[in-house]
Protein backbone atom coordinates (compact mmCIF):
# COMPACT_ATOMS: atom_id res chain seq x y z
CA UNK A 1 0.00 0.00 0.00
CA UNK A 2 1.31 3.22 -1.09
CA UNK A 3 0.76 7.19 0.45
CA UNK A 4 0.03 9.50 -2.32
CA UNK A 5 0.55 8.10 -5.96
CA UNK A 6 2.05 10.85 -7.78
CA UNK A 7 0.15 12.28 -10.79
CA UNK A 8 -3.19 11.57 -9.57
CA UNK A 9 -6.01 13.55 -9.36
CA UNK A 10 -9.38 13.94 -6.69
CA UNK A 11 -12.43 13.17 -8.20
CA UNK A 12 -14.88 12.52 -5.21
CA UNK A 13 -14.67 12.23 -1.30
CA UNK A 14 -16.72 8.91 0.77
CA UNK A 15 -16.96 7.80 4.04
CA UNK A 16 -14.31 11.09 4.49
CA UNK A 17 -11.71 9.31 2.56
CA UNK A 18 -10.18 10.66 -0.97
CA UNK A 19 -10.63 9.00 -4.14
CA UNK A 20 -8.37 9.84 -6.37
CA UNK A 21 -8.02 8.80 -10.06
CA UNK A 22 -3.89 8.27 -11.03
CA UNK A 23 -3.60 8.95 -15.25
CA UNK A 24 -3.23 5.46 -15.90
CA UNK A 25 -6.52 4.85 -14.58
CA UNK A 26 -7.86 7.24 -17.34
CA UNK A 27 -6.11 5.21 -20.02
CA UNK A 28 -7.20 2.09 -18.41
CA UNK A 29 -11.01 3.68 -18.88
CA UNK A 30 -10.89 4.66 -22.53
CA UNK A 31 -8.96 0.85 -23.84
CA UNK A 32 -12.26 -0.55 -21.99
CA UNK A 33 -14.34 1.90 -23.45
CA UNK A 34 -13.10 1.25 -27.06
CA UNK A 35 -12.69 -2.43 -26.33
CA UNK A 36 -16.37 -2.96 -25.40
CA UNK A 37 -17.64 -0.48 -28.29
CA UNK A 38 -15.45 -1.44 -31.07
CA UNK A 39 -15.11 -5.53 -30.40
CA UNK A 40 -17.35 -7.17 -27.76
CA UNK A 41 -21.01 -5.69 -27.90
CA UNK A 42 -21.01 -4.86 -31.68
CA UNK A 43 -19.77 -8.96 -32.07
CA UNK A 44 -22.77 -9.53 -29.40
CA UNK A 45 -25.51 -7.41 -30.71
CA UNK A 46 -24.63 -6.37 -34.16
CA UNK A 47 -28.24 -4.50 -34.63
CA UNK A 48 -27.45 -1.60 -32.02
CA UNK A 49 -26.56 1.79 -33.58
CA UNK A 50 -22.95 3.09 -33.24
CA UNK A 51 -24.23 5.47 -30.55
CA UNK A 52 -26.07 3.11 -28.64
CA UNK A 53 -23.13 0.98 -28.59
CA UNK A 54 -20.82 3.80 -27.04
CA UNK A 55 -22.82 4.86 -24.39
CA UNK A 56 -23.93 0.88 -22.90
CA UNK A 57 -19.78 0.75 -23.21
CA UNK A 58 -19.23 3.61 -21.24
CA UNK A 59 -21.92 2.79 -19.04
CA UNK A 60 -20.33 -0.55 -18.30
CA UNK A 61 -16.80 1.17 -17.86
CA UNK A 62 -18.35 3.49 -15.35
CA UNK A 63 -19.84 0.29 -13.75
CA UNK A 64 -16.78 -1.35 -13.60
CA UNK A 65 -14.83 1.55 -12.44
CA UNK A 66 -17.53 2.29 -9.68
CA UNK A 67 -17.14 -1.81 -8.55
CA UNK A 68 -13.29 -1.22 -8.26
CA UNK A 69 -13.73 1.58 -5.86
CA UNK A 70 -16.43 -0.51 -3.75
CA UNK A 71 -13.48 -3.23 -3.37
CA UNK A 72 -11.14 -0.66 -2.32
CA UNK A 73 -13.77 0.89 0.30
CA UNK A 74 -14.17 -2.47 1.73
CA UNK A 75 -10.88 -2.56 2.71
CA UNK A 76 -10.89 0.49 4.01
CA UNK A 77 -13.75 -0.06 6.11
CA UNK A 78 -12.46 -3.12 7.40
CA UNK A 79 -9.40 -1.32 8.50
CA UNK A 80 -10.78 1.92 10.16
CA UNK A 81 -12.72 -1.21 12.37
CA UNK A 82 -9.16 -2.21 13.43
CA UNK A 83 -8.30 1.42 14.04
CA UNK A 84 -6.18 1.89 11.42
CA UNK A 85 -7.06 5.11 8.78
CA UNK A 86 -6.94 5.67 5.31
CA UNK A 87 -6.70 9.09 3.98
CA UNK A 88 -7.37 8.23 0.34
CA UNK A 89 -7.97 5.49 -2.53
CA UNK A 90 -6.21 5.83 -5.28
CA UNK A 91 -7.26 3.81 -8.41
CA UNK A 92 -4.50 3.15 -10.91
CA UNK A 93 -3.14 0.18 -13.40
CA UNK A 94 -3.49 -2.29 -10.88
CA UNK A 95 -6.66 -1.47 -9.50
CA UNK A 96 -6.80 0.43 -6.45
CA UNK A 97 -4.43 1.21 -3.56
CA UNK A 98 -5.80 2.32 -0.27
CA UNK A 99 -3.52 4.81 2.16
CA UNK A 100 -3.25 3.10 5.30
CA UNK A 101 -0.97 5.66 7.93
CA UNK A 102 -0.02 2.32 9.92
CA UNK A 103 0.82 -1.40 9.51
CA UNK A 104 -2.35 -4.01 10.79
CA UNK A 105 -1.70 -4.26 14.62
CA UNK A 106 -2.09 -7.92 14.47
CA UNK A 107 -2.66 -10.86 11.68
CA UNK A 108 -6.46 -11.17 12.32
CA UNK A 109 -6.88 -7.21 11.72
CA UNK A 110 -4.98 -7.76 8.22
CA UNK A 111 -6.61 -11.20 7.45
CA UNK A 112 -9.96 -9.37 7.35
CA UNK A 113 -8.58 -6.44 5.65
CA UNK A 114 -7.21 -7.56 2.92
CA UNK A 115 -10.32 -10.61 2.43
CA UNK A 116 -12.55 -7.37 2.46
CA UNK A 117 -11.79 -6.45 -1.33
CA UNK A 118 -12.03 -9.79 -3.34
CA UNK A 119 -14.91 -10.86 -1.43
CA UNK A 120 -16.41 -7.73 -2.50
CA UNK A 121 -15.39 -7.97 -6.21
CA UNK A 122 -16.86 -11.83 -6.28
CA UNK A 123 -20.23 -10.50 -4.32
CA UNK A 124 -20.38 -8.01 -7.21
CA UNK A 125 -19.27 -10.23 -9.65
CA UNK A 126 -22.01 -13.15 -8.87
CA UNK A 127 -24.77 -10.46 -8.59
CA UNK A 128 -23.79 -9.43 -11.93
CA UNK A 129 -23.95 -13.07 -14.09
CA UNK A 130 -27.28 -13.70 -12.29
CA UNK A 131 -28.84 -10.52 -13.75
CA UNK A 132 -27.46 -11.19 -16.80
CA UNK A 133 -28.84 -14.57 -17.14
CA UNK A 134 -32.15 -13.58 -15.73
CA UNK A 135 -32.21 -10.62 -18.36
CA UNK A 136 -30.88 -13.29 -20.72
CA UNK A 137 -33.83 -15.09 -20.36
CA UNK A 138 -36.85 -12.38 -20.35
CA UNK A 139 -35.23 -10.53 -23.03
CA UNK A 140 -35.86 -14.09 -24.97
CA UNK A 141 -39.38 -14.67 -23.73
CA UNK A 142 -40.15 -10.62 -24.85
CA UNK A 143 -37.87 -9.48 -27.41
CA UNK A 144 -39.35 -6.20 -27.66
CA UNK A 145 -38.27 -5.01 -24.79
CA UNK A 146 -34.80 -4.22 -26.09
CA UNK A 147 -33.62 -2.53 -22.62
CA UNK A 148 -33.36 -5.96 -21.51
CA UNK A 149 -30.51 -6.82 -23.78
CA UNK A 150 -28.83 -3.35 -22.38
CA UNK A 151 -28.92 -4.38 -18.82
CA UNK A 152 -27.90 -8.39 -20.04
CA UNK A 153 -24.87 -6.60 -22.01
CA UNK A 154 -23.92 -4.23 -18.69
CA UNK A 155 -24.20 -7.02 -16.40
CA UNK A 156 -22.32 -10.08 -18.68
CA UNK A 157 -19.73 -7.82 -18.34
CA UNK A 158 -19.33 -6.22 -14.75
CA UNK A 159 -19.98 -9.34 -13.82
CA UNK A 160 -16.96 -11.41 -14.65
CA UNK A 161 -14.77 -8.80 -15.06
CA UNK A 162 -15.48 -8.42 -11.06
CA UNK A 163 -14.57 -11.92 -10.80
CA UNK A 164 -11.69 -11.25 -12.69
CA UNK A 165 -10.61 -8.49 -10.14
CA UNK A 166 -11.28 -10.72 -7.30
CA UNK A 167 -8.78 -13.74 -9.08
CA UNK A 168 -6.50 -11.41 -9.60
CA UNK A 169 -5.77 -10.02 -6.38
CA UNK A 170 -5.88 -13.15 -4.48
CA UNK A 171 -2.69 -14.33 -5.95
CA UNK A 172 -0.93 -15.02 -3.19
CA UNK A 173 2.13 -12.83 -3.14
CA UNK A 174 2.72 -9.38 -1.78
CA UNK A 175 1.24 -6.68 -2.79
CA UNK A 176 -1.74 -8.23 -4.08
CA UNK A 177 -4.71 -9.07 -1.19
CA UNK A 178 -4.05 -12.67 -1.33
CA UNK A 179 -0.50 -11.86 -0.07
CA UNK A 180 -1.73 -10.02 2.17
CA UNK A 181 -4.06 -13.01 2.95
CA UNK A 182 -1.05 -15.39 2.59
CA UNK A 183 1.31 -13.28 4.98
CA UNK A 184 -1.23 -12.75 7.53
CA UNK A 185 -2.17 -16.76 7.38
CA UNK A 186 1.89 -17.74 8.48
CA UNK A 187 2.14 -14.16 10.66
CA UNK A 188 -0.57 -15.16 12.83
CA UNK A 189 0.26 -19.48 12.51
CA UNK A 190 3.89 -18.93 13.05
CA UNK A 191 4.21 -15.28 14.85
CA UNK A 192 6.70 -14.18 13.03
CA UNK A 193 6.17 -11.43 11.23
CA UNK A 194 9.06 -10.65 9.54
CA UNK A 195 9.20 -13.92 7.85
CA UNK A 196 5.68 -13.95 6.72
CA UNK A 197 6.53 -10.71 5.01
CA UNK A 198 9.41 -12.23 3.08
CA UNK A 199 7.52 -15.36 2.40
CA UNK A 200 5.01 -13.21 0.62
CA UNK A 201 7.29 -10.86 -0.76
CA UNK A 202 8.78 -13.50 -2.43
CA UNK A 203 5.39 -14.83 -4.16
CA UNK A 204 4.83 -11.35 -5.47
CA UNK A 205 8.00 -11.40 -6.77
CA UNK A 206 7.37 -15.14 -8.94
CA UNK A 207 4.30 -13.87 -10.05
CA UNK A 208 5.73 -10.26 -11.50
CA UNK A 209 8.83 -12.80 -12.86
CA UNK A 210 5.14 -15.02 -14.43
CA UNK A 211 3.80 -11.40 -15.94
CA UNK A 212 7.13 -10.20 -17.48
CA UNK A 213 7.23 -13.50 -18.99
CA UNK A 214 3.78 -13.27 -20.70
CA UNK A 215 4.39 -9.85 -21.63
CA UNK A 216 7.19 -11.06 -23.80
CA UNK A 217 5.55 -14.09 -25.04
CA UNK A 218 2.56 -11.35 -26.23
CA UNK A 219 5.37 -8.83 -27.70
CA UNK A 220 7.11 -11.89 -29.83
CA UNK A 221 3.58 -13.89 -30.01
CA UNK A 222 5.94 -17.07 -28.99
CA UNK A 223 2.50 -19.88 -27.30
CA UNK A 224 0.50 -16.97 -27.74
CA UNK A 225 -0.73 -14.36 -30.86
CA UNK A 226 1.20 -11.66 -31.36
CA UNK A 227 -0.03 -8.51 -29.68
CA UNK A 228 2.30 -5.89 -28.33
CA UNK A 229 0.20 -3.60 -26.51
CA UNK A 230 -0.80 -6.39 -24.12
CA UNK A 231 2.53 -7.53 -23.90
CA UNK A 232 3.71 -4.07 -22.69
CA UNK A 233 0.47 -4.45 -20.42
CA UNK A 234 1.78 -7.39 -18.40
CA UNK A 235 5.56 -6.21 -18.77
CA UNK A 236 3.76 -2.91 -17.14
CA UNK A 237 2.22 -5.22 -14.19
CA UNK A 238 4.57 -7.43 -13.85
CA UNK A 239 7.13 -4.44 -13.37
CA UNK A 240 5.23 -2.55 -10.82
CA UNK A 241 4.37 -5.93 -8.86
CA UNK A 242 8.31 -6.60 -8.57
CA UNK A 243 8.32 -3.08 -7.19
CA UNK A 244 5.99 -3.52 -4.66
CA UNK A 245 7.27 -6.44 -3.61
CA UNK A 246 10.68 -5.77 -3.32
CA UNK A 247 10.43 -2.56 -1.45
CA UNK A 248 8.12 -4.63 1.67
CA UNK A 249 11.45 -6.88 1.36
CA UNK A 250 13.80 -3.99 1.27
CA UNK A 251 11.50 -2.68 4.40
CA UNK A 252 11.88 -6.17 6.01
CA UNK A 253 15.72 -6.35 5.82
CA UNK A 254 15.50 -2.76 7.46
CA UNK A 255 13.46 -3.77 10.17
CA UNK A 256 15.97 -7.20 11.12
CA UNK A 257 18.98 -4.59 10.46
CA UNK A 258 18.01 -2.11 13.45
CA UNK A 259 17.16 -5.27 15.45
CA UNK A 260 16.20 -4.42 19.15
CA UNK A 261 17.23 -0.55 18.73
CA UNK A 262 14.51 1.72 20.77
CA UNK A 263 13.34 5.23 18.92
CA UNK A 264 15.24 7.50 22.24
CA UNK A 265 18.07 7.22 21.83
CA UNK A 266 17.86 8.42 18.09
CA UNK A 267 14.96 10.95 18.95
CA UNK A 268 15.62 15.00 18.89
CA UNK A 269 14.63 16.28 21.79
CA UNK A 270 15.22 19.99 21.50
CA UNK A 271 13.09 20.96 18.76
CA UNK A 272 10.89 23.59 17.02
CA UNK A 273 6.89 23.41 17.87
CA UNK A 274 4.71 26.31 17.04
CA UNK A 275 0.93 26.68 18.81
CA UNK A 276 -1.84 26.19 16.27
CA UNK A 277 -3.16 29.90 16.12
CA UNK A 278 0.07 31.02 14.70
CA UNK A 279 -0.35 32.46 10.87
CA UNK A 280 1.18 30.42 8.36
CA UNK A 281 3.38 33.24 6.97
CA UNK A 282 4.69 33.62 10.36
CA UNK A 283 6.09 30.37 10.24
CA UNK A 284 7.88 30.15 6.42
CA UNK A 285 9.39 33.74 7.64
CA UNK A 286 10.52 32.46 11.18
CA UNK A 287 11.07 28.44 11.06
CA UNK A 288 10.63 27.59 7.48
CA UNK A 289 13.23 29.46 5.71
CA UNK A 290 16.06 30.49 7.79
CA UNK A 291 16.21 26.88 9.53
CA UNK A 292 15.08 24.76 6.50
CA UNK A 293 12.84 22.83 8.34
CA UNK A 294 10.43 21.07 6.73
CA UNK A 295 8.26 19.72 9.22
CA UNK A 296 6.67 21.65 12.48
CA UNK A 297 4.83 19.71 15.14
CA UNK A 298 1.75 21.69 16.02
CA UNK A 299 1.54 22.02 20.23
CA UNK A 300 -1.32 22.87 22.80
CA UNK A 301 0.89 22.90 25.87
CA UNK A 302 2.42 19.85 25.68
CA UNK A 303 -0.01 17.95 23.84
CA UNK A 304 0.54 17.25 20.06
CA UNK A 305 -2.51 18.69 18.05
CA UNK A 306 -1.06 18.51 14.65
CA UNK A 307 1.76 18.52 12.22
CA UNK A 308 2.38 21.31 9.39
CA UNK A 309 4.58 20.17 6.54
CA UNK A 310 5.83 22.02 3.44
CA UNK A 311 3.31 20.31 1.57
CA UNK A 312 0.72 21.39 3.61
CA UNK A 313 2.27 25.22 3.42
CA UNK A 314 2.22 25.28 -0.44
CA UNK A 315 -1.34 24.92 -0.28
CA UNK A 316 -2.20 28.52 0.98
CA UNK A 317 -1.73 31.14 -1.99
CA UNK A 318 0.98 33.50 -1.12
CA UNK A 319 -2.10 36.64 -0.64
CA UNK A 320 -3.78 34.36 2.04
CA UNK A 321 -0.60 33.58 4.26
CA UNK A 322 -0.99 36.45 7.27
CA UNK A 323 -4.96 35.45 7.90
CA UNK A 324 -4.84 31.63 7.71
CA UNK A 325 -3.72 30.19 10.88
CA UNK A 326 -1.60 27.28 11.19
CA UNK A 327 -4.55 24.76 13.02
CA UNK A 328 -6.52 25.05 9.16
CA UNK A 329 -4.02 23.31 7.33
CA UNK A 330 -2.11 21.38 9.31
CA UNK A 331 -2.46 17.54 9.11
CA UNK A 332 -4.41 16.46 12.50
CA UNK A 333 -3.17 14.55 15.02
CA UNK A 334 -5.54 11.85 14.98
CA UNK A 335 -4.57 11.27 11.44
CA UNK A 336 -0.58 11.43 11.94
CA UNK A 337 2.09 8.17 12.87
CA UNK A 338 3.41 8.77 16.01
CA UNK A 339 6.06 6.67 18.12
CA UNK A 340 6.74 6.16 21.58
CA UNK A 341 10.50 6.32 22.70
CA UNK A 342 10.30 2.69 24.15
CA UNK A 343 9.11 1.90 20.82
CA UNK A 344 11.31 -0.14 18.21
CA UNK A 345 13.15 1.27 15.56
CA UNK A 346 12.04 -0.98 13.33
CA UNK A 347 8.51 0.35 14.17
CA UNK A 348 9.36 3.28 13.40
CA UNK A 349 10.41 2.47 9.99
CA UNK A 350 7.04 1.14 9.26
CA UNK A 351 5.30 4.29 10.34
CA UNK A 352 7.65 6.45 8.43
CA UNK A 353 6.93 3.79 5.75
CA UNK A 354 5.67 5.23 1.58
CA UNK A 355 4.81 8.64 3.33
CA UNK A 356 6.57 11.57 2.77
CA UNK A 357 6.56 13.08 6.24
CA UNK A 358 10.43 14.28 6.62
CA UNK A 359 9.78 13.31 10.83
CA UNK A 360 7.97 11.72 13.25
CA UNK A 361 6.54 12.76 16.79
CA UNK A 362 7.64 10.96 19.44
CA UNK A 363 4.89 11.20 22.16
CA UNK A 364 5.12 9.94 25.52
CA UNK A 365 1.99 9.72 28.25
CA UNK A 366 0.49 12.50 25.66
CA UNK A 367 3.45 14.45 25.73
CA UNK A 368 5.28 14.99 22.84
CA UNK A 369 8.46 15.18 24.25
CA UNK A 370 10.56 14.87 21.09
CA UNK A 371 10.63 14.26 16.74
CA UNK A 372 12.48 11.19 15.19
CA UNK A 373 14.22 12.67 12.06
CA UNK A 374 14.25 10.13 9.10
CA UNK A 375 17.48 10.88 8.04
CA UNK A 376 18.50 10.17 11.58
CA UNK A 377 16.75 6.59 11.18
CA UNK A 378 18.48 6.09 7.76
CA UNK A 379 22.06 7.15 9.24
CA UNK A 380 21.91 4.76 12.00
CA UNK A 381 20.84 2.31 9.12
CA UNK A 382 23.48 2.63 7.42
CA UNK A 383 25.76 2.59 10.33
CA UNK A 384 24.50 -0.67 11.23
CA UNK A 385 25.30 -2.07 7.63
CA UNK A 386 28.92 -1.29 7.21
CA UNK A 387 29.86 -2.43 11.06
CA UNK A 388 27.84 -5.59 10.11
CA UNK A 389 30.24 -8.90 9.32
CA UNK A 390 29.64 -10.12 6.40
CA UNK A 391 26.97 -12.31 5.34
CA UNK A 392 25.79 -12.05 8.62
CA UNK A 393 22.19 -11.48 7.22
ZN1 LIG B 1 -7.79 -5.28 -2.99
Amino acid sequence: MLANVPGSIRVARIFGIDINVHFSWIVIFFVVVTNLSESIYPDQFPKWSREKTFVVSAVSATLFFVSVVAHELAHSLVARRFQMTVSSITLFMLGGVASLTREPPSAKAELFMAAAGPLTSIVIGVAGVIIAFAADAAASSVPSATWLQVVSAVAGYVGPINMVVAVFNLVPGFPLDGGRVLRAAIWGITKDRLRATRIAARGGQVFAGILVSVGVAFVFGIGFPQNELQGILYGFIGYFVWNAASSSLQQERLASVVGGAKVGPLMTADFRSTPPGVMVGQIIRDFVLPMNLRAIPVVSGDRLVGLITIADLRKVEQDRWATTPVEQVMTPASELATVSPDDPLGTALERFGGAEVPLLPVVKDGRLIGVLYREAVIGYVRMQEMLAPQGRR
